[in-house]
């Protein structure tokens, strides 16, 4: 029998694992290693900060994944070997037929010289909880929410914080500027200038200004310090740099983007049978910019290479690709929702329609969550 091994238990490892076990049942053996015993979708993280849910109350079991056929292992990738589809799971090596790299992205706030001591880390769940109370217990003043680095998970997501932190001060008549910064041009450069500019102009209309260009060298004591000028902040929320996660980097798979390279339509990356899905990879679109880190492309990648592999396995030519499809919900406070979405992969350069904010966004977005547990958990 075949075995696949999925290192990386999130949206794309997941999703790979539930369609390998849908398409092929017991012709597969499934194995999913995580070194967490939960599953979250991201933007819970934007609801525990405002204190509007807990991050407990988002994660599910992935061991529940077993009630549909696929072994799932709990414990560190030590290594990993693409020329062998192995890798090395708490001492033990395990190899297989065919290899799916889902190890999404790794936080690395410690290149910000004072970014631990002065700012709150609102991508990492262990910190949300203190940037919580810090956000409840804040009676005003300066608060600016940092991106220290590019590219990270899900672009909007910094905007949506700040809308929704708007939203929960205007309720608790808390008086305070709010101001974004970016290394980036713009705060979303993956839109165009007047897609930018709308929404640079909604969070401008509730008092929260944006700053691109602004790469931060290090954080000290009530101030970020950018090459030309300085910004003071009384509450400090940011988004450290990103990287692959250090499995990745060490296993000859990384290319020169510093992420791994893979063929954008069907996940292969330069090693046979070997496949990496999700924010570990770079995808880069028709106008040079890179894919959007988001677990739905993360999900669609997985399901790709499921599709692929079950051909494979049962002698047919594989047909199933990655559309580039879809797109990430942004959160705007009084339960509604924009959305970024359209065609990333048209070969004319990508197609990208930003929504005007609804009901009805903000009810898909909930349902993106729900459906997903339904499906994989349920
Ligand atoms: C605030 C916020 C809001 C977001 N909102 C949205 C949204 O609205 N829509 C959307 O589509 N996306 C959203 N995202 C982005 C989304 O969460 C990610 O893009 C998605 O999780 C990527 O999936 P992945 O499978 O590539 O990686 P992940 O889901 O990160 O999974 C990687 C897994 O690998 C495991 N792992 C890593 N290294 C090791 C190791 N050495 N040993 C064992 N296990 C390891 C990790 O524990 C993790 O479970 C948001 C993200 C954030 C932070």
């Amino acid at each position: 029998m075949n075995r696949v091994l999925i290192l990386g238990g999130g949206f794309g490892g997941i999703a790979a694992a539930h369609r390998l076990k849908q398409k092929l049942g017991n012709e597969v053996e499934v194995i999913l290693v995580d070194r967490d015993p939960y599953f979250m979708v991201g933007f819970r993280k934007s609801w525990a900060l405002t204190g509007e849910s807990t991050l407990e109350a988002g994660q599910k079991p992935i061991e529940r994944l077993s009630r549909h056929g696929v072994d799932v292992m709990r414990g560190m990738i030590e290594s990993m070997d693409p020329r062998e589809k192995s890798a090395v799971i708490d001492g033990k090596e395990i190899k297989a037929d065919a290899l799916i790299v889902a190890l999404g992205a790794e936080l690395n706030p410690s290149v910000v010289p004072g970014f631990a001591e002065h700012a709150y880390n609102v991508y990492g769940p262990k910190d949300i909880p203190h940037a919580e109370k810090a956000l409840s217990e804040f009676k005003g003043g300066r608060l600016v929410i940092g991106i220290f680095g590019g590219p990270y998970k899900c672009p909007p997501a910094p905007l949506e914080m700040a809308m929704l932190i708007r939203a929960k001060f205007k309720k608790n008549g808390v008086t305070a500027s709010i101001e974004v910064f970016t290394p980036q041009p713009v705060t979303l450069p993956i839109l165009s200038q007047a897609s930018c500019d709308a929404v640079e102009g909604r969070l401008n209309e509730v008092g929260i200004h944006t700053f691109g260009h602004h790469k931060a060298l290090s954080v000290e004591a009530g101030e970020v310090v950018f090459e030309k000028r300085r910004m003071g902040f009384d509450l400090l929320l940011g988004i450290p740099p990103h990287r692959a996660s250090k499995v990745v980097r060490e296993s000859g798979l990384i290319g020169e983007s510093g992420w791994v390279h893979i063929d954008p339509r069907t996940c292969e990356t330069s090693f046979d049978g070997v496949y990496a899905i999700g924010d570990t990879t770079h995808v880069p679109l028709a106008n040079k910019k890179a894919l959007p880190k988001a677990g739905l492309f993360a999900e669609l990648m997985g399901e790709t290479v499921a599709e692929r592999l079950a051909d494979i396995f049962t002698g047919k030519e594989p047909t199933a690709q990655f559309s580039g499809e879809g797109g990430c919900y942004f959160e705007v406070g009084n339960g509604e929702a924009m959305m970024i979405k359209g065609n990333f992969l048209s070969e004319s350069g990508p197609l990208i329609e930003l929504t005007n904010p609804s009901k009805e966004y903000y009810d898909q977005k909930v349902k993106f969550e729900t459906d997903r547990w339904a499906r994989w958990f349920g």
